[in-house]
């Protein structure tokens, strides 16, 4: 597998063609963002700890009938997926309100939501990933029905997956967000799951073991990322 010129720069990864049309090469950097990129900073470390737990769950996500791009595990900071149309949206499923519900409704974070909440975010820093709707999907043509409800479908598949997972773990998987894409006509898991997309308490204690340790200036953030890792039995360097 060759690697070839870079397609995209985000704020935590980088993306690379191959000598494969179909296939991409992510590398997960050490730099971390938040806030629309407003507060970044480079943290030793969090690359390879994000790319070896993305691997995990996607690989458990597929054995539990979820197609994701996931192919294999290149390098520390590298792993070979699938080249995805990208679908430009951001699927969140909540089961405990934290972030952004909170400022939005004025609720307590904490709060137990039951059932979960699913919610569609625009994937557009210069808009600040505003929330949309189904109807906006459409009108909009980023997805057809079909593929909204099966990304739908998914993600609360993923949620009842990891949960279970992370509980397993002493851990409690308060929301999370997902993107998907298409691959070979089907709807397929893209980006990554890792700390720096969900958000996990620790069961007992609620202690904050994601990217609002950054977030919040905390502190700890790796320290945090890899007693996630370790819990789960993913294999770090
Ligand atoms: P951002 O774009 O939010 O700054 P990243 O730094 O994580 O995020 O950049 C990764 C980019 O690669 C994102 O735009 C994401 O949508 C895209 N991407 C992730 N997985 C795939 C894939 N399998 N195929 C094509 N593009 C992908
Ligand atoms: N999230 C993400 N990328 C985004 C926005 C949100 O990975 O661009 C994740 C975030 O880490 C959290 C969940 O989606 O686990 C819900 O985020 P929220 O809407 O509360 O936004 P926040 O206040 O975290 O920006």
């Amino acid at each position: 597998m060759e690697k070839r010129e870079e397609l995209y720069a985000g704020k935590a990864k980088s993306v690379y063609y191959t000598d494969e049309a179909d296939k991409l090469i992510l590398l997960f950097r050490n730099d971390t963002s938040a806030f629309d990129g407003q507060k970044v900073d480079q943290l030793d470390r969090k690359g390879m700890i994000n790319n070896r737990f993305n691997a995990f769950i996607m690989g458990l996500l597929e054995k539990e009938g979820v197609p994701t791009q996931h192919i294999k595990v290149l390098s520390d900071q590298e792993s070979l997926v699938k080249k995805l149309d990208m679908i430009p949206v951001e699927c969140v499923v909540r089961n405990i309100a934290a972030g952004s519900l909170c400022r939005r409704l004025g609720v307590e974070e904490g709060l137990d939501l039951i059932p979960p909440t699913f919610e569609l975010f625009l994937k557009n820093d210069e808009l600040h990933d505003p929330m949309i709707n189904e109807s906006h999907i459409r009108s909009f043509a980023w997805a057809e029905d079909a593929e909204i409800d099966e990304m739908k479908r998914l993600t609360f598949k993923v949620n009842e997956v990891l949960k279970a997972l992370f509980l397993d773990a002493g851990l409690l998987l308060v929301d999370f967000k997902l993107e998907f894409g298409r691959f070979d006509g089907e709807i397929v898991l893209g980006d990554e799951f890792s700390p720096d997309g969900c958000r996990l308490w620790d069961s007992e204690t609620r202690k904050k073991m994601d990217k609002d340790r950054f977030r919040q200036g905390l502190g700890g953030v790796v320290e945090a990322y890899e007693e996630v890792a370790h819990r789960l039995g993913v294999k770090l360097n």
